[in-house]
């Protein structure tokens, strides 16, 4: 098998069954075939004569040969008791005592079985508001969140994953000034990403640099103005400082939203890529870009072909997953069946551009990227309405925006996912993002460390005849290859990592895969510590202007516990 070390560790550590001791009771294979086994299944019914043992393999095969890989859920749980396979919620928080804390427990259930959460704080009444029953007064979303935030922290998941939360607050929310700084103290709210929910409006007015309504949920009356201004350069002031709150454009996420008569789409899951109904669920998978290059004359091309296959397997894959999953409340299956919703998205698209020989801050990696996904979005889509003429489409599609075109299996086809720990799984760069270091310094038990260097640089480094363990280090140090001596100038051009890419091409590079994605992608700004709150205030608008969905930004050293260093990563 095609596994390396790394990927082997974090399997045994994270996905491979154990007994009650913690000894290992399940192979790396045993894994795959449980996992492709238990997918397979779903065939059955359709059509109880369907070969299942033909499709178990043909799902082994792509996993095991690293050309798909399902989210996390799904390895850790198909074919065991637990049986939930998703990565993405979405749940309501409605104004009530009762429904705030029915969602706080739902959340924990979800946490407990490896999927995140994500919430729209904006139905809360703000801060101060009477509560008739008790003749008090009401503390408002912030505080509520800190529950959350609280019940998450508390729940670690089965000993592996921590919850991840979303929350989002409506910009006319009258607490709004309080959200966009609930995490400036980073100390606090720390099981939750954060975003502000942009209207169109509220950007018009940004612009126009008039007054906007602030709305209470509860009563729907205008309780306050606020300068549009003022409220926006509060959120890039935020973001600057320590790279929260994200924003999200939610004209967007409704624009595409299919099913408008179940309500509106209010929030994402945890990492932003997955925009959902409340109660809707959402699995993924990523299709790995190193499986479908062909290496000819030591020239790399893309297999169009063989991505074709992969698209098709995958959705097949995808949608029985829907079937075969375990789902932690009634309502939740009965939203997520209604619209089928899946999210095929890809990883290694930085190591395709490095074998490719093409820079990811230039237009050809722009327009390479607009063509593979494209590709993925028309495949899947095709894929989809082939499932849906024996299976039926999704159960709302005659009041879906889809319902006059041909029948479709799935709400959505795709997503782009960070693919955090699946992308270790298959030796790939993260999603769709740059790497962001060609070789750095892993530190290992008893002070011990270990170089490692990306694999195909090595390879072009031996080739070329530049490799030293000298020079790698010097690369880990410096973070870039931009000011290392003894690197050729091509080989610099091409082997670009997210410092060296300006934040316009990040952003740009999202909007080209978000023009053929059907949900939203993940996607973080990178920016130098030297940044200005203005370079922040020119993504945000080049974002709204490119019909990206949301942005992440992220300033090099704005947080005291940076995940990832240049020169020192852990
Ligand atoms: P993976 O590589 O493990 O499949 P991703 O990094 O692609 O996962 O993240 C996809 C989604 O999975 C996230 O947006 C989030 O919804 C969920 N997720 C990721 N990490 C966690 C976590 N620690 N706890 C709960 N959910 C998570």
């Amino acid at each position: 098998m095609k596994f390396s070390e790394n990927a082997i560790k974090v399997l045994e550590r994270r996905y491979l069954s154990k007994d009650e001791e913690g000894n290992l009771i399940e192979t790396v294979e045993g894994l795959f075939r449980r996992v492709a086994n238990h997918i397979a299944e779903a065939d059955k019914h359709y059509d109880s004569n369907s070969d299942t043992k033909a499709l178990a393999e043909e799902f082994f095969e792509m996993m095991t040969n690293l050309e798909f890989m399902p989210n996390s859920p799904t390895l850790m749980n198909a074919g065991k008791p637990l049986g939930q396979l998703s990565a993405c919620f979405v749940l309501p928080v409605p104004d009530s005592m009762d429904g705030i804390f029915d969602a706080v427990k739902n959340a924990a259930l979800i946490h407990k079985s490896g999927g995140g959460t994500g919430f729209s704080f904006s139905r809360i009444r703000p801060a101060g508001s009477s509560v008739r029953s008790t003749g008090g007064v009401a503390s408002g979303p912030i505080s509520f969140m800190k529950v959350f935030n609280a019940a998450t922290e508390a729940v670690k998941q089965g000993g592996t994953r921590r919850g991840a939360n979303m929350g989002i607050l409506r910009v006319d929310h009258p607490n709004i000034t309080e959200f966009i700084q609930c995490k400036k103290d980073s100390a606090e709210i720390t099981n939750f990403n954060i975003s502000v929910g942009i209207t169109e409006k509220f950007m018009e007015a940004v612009k126009a640099d008039t007054y906007y309504d602030l709305i209470d949920p509860k009563t729907k009356e205008v309780v306050g103005q606020k300068r549009a201004k003022e409220v926006y350069d509060l959120i890039v002031d935020m973001a600057w400082n320590n790279g929260e709150p994200g924003i999200v454009f939610l004209d967007r996420l409704n624009r595409d939203n299919v099913v408008p008569s179940q309500g509106e789409i209010e929030s994402t899951n945890p990492c932003g890529e997955q925009p959902l109904l409340p109660y809707e669920s959402c699995n993924l998978g990523s299709i790995n870009l190193n499986a479908v290059l062909d290496e000819e004359e030591g020239k790399f091309v893309i297999n169009y072909a063989k991505l074709a296959r992969i698209v098709d397997s995958a959705v097949h894959f995808l949608d029985n997953v829907i079937d075969m999953n375990k789902y932690p409340l009634e309502e939740i299956e009965k939203t997520t069946k209604s619209t089928r919703k899946i999210g095929l998205g890809v990883m290694g698209f930085a190591d395709l551009l490095f074998k490719l020989g093409i820079p990811y801050n230039s237009e050809e990696a722009i327009a390479v990227a607009g063509k593979i996904m494209e590709f993925i979005e028309t495949r899947g889509r095709e894929a989809s309405r082939e499932l849906a003429k024996t299976r039926g489409p999704f159960p709302l599609f005659g009041e879906s925006i889809f319902k006059d075109e041909e029948p479709i299996r799935n709400a959505t086809v795709t997503t782009i996912a960070p693919t955090g720990t699946i992308s270790i799984i298959c030796g790939a760069s993260g999603g769709v993002e740059p790497l962001f270091a060609i070789s750095f310094i892993r530190n290992v038990m008893d002070n011990d460390e270990l170089l490692e260097v990306h694999d195909y640089f090595r390879k072009v480094a031996e080739e070329r005849g530049f490799y030293s363990d000298e020079l790698m280090r010097e690369i880990a140090q410096k973070g870039s290859l931009a000011h290392v001596e003894g690197v050729p100038e091509d080989v610099k051009r091409v082997f670009v990592t997210a410092h060296d890419i300006s934040p316009e091409y990040h952003i740009r590079m999202q909007a080209a895969f978000q023009e053929f994605t059907d949900n939203a992608v993940s996607k973080t700004v990178n920016f130098p510590n030297s940044a200005t709150r203005e370079d922040v205030s020119d993504v945000y608008r080049l974002a709204y202007e490119l019909g990206c969905k949301g942005v992440t930004i992220y300033r090099d050293g704005s947080r005291d516990l940076q995940v990832l260093n240049v020169g020192k990563v852990k």
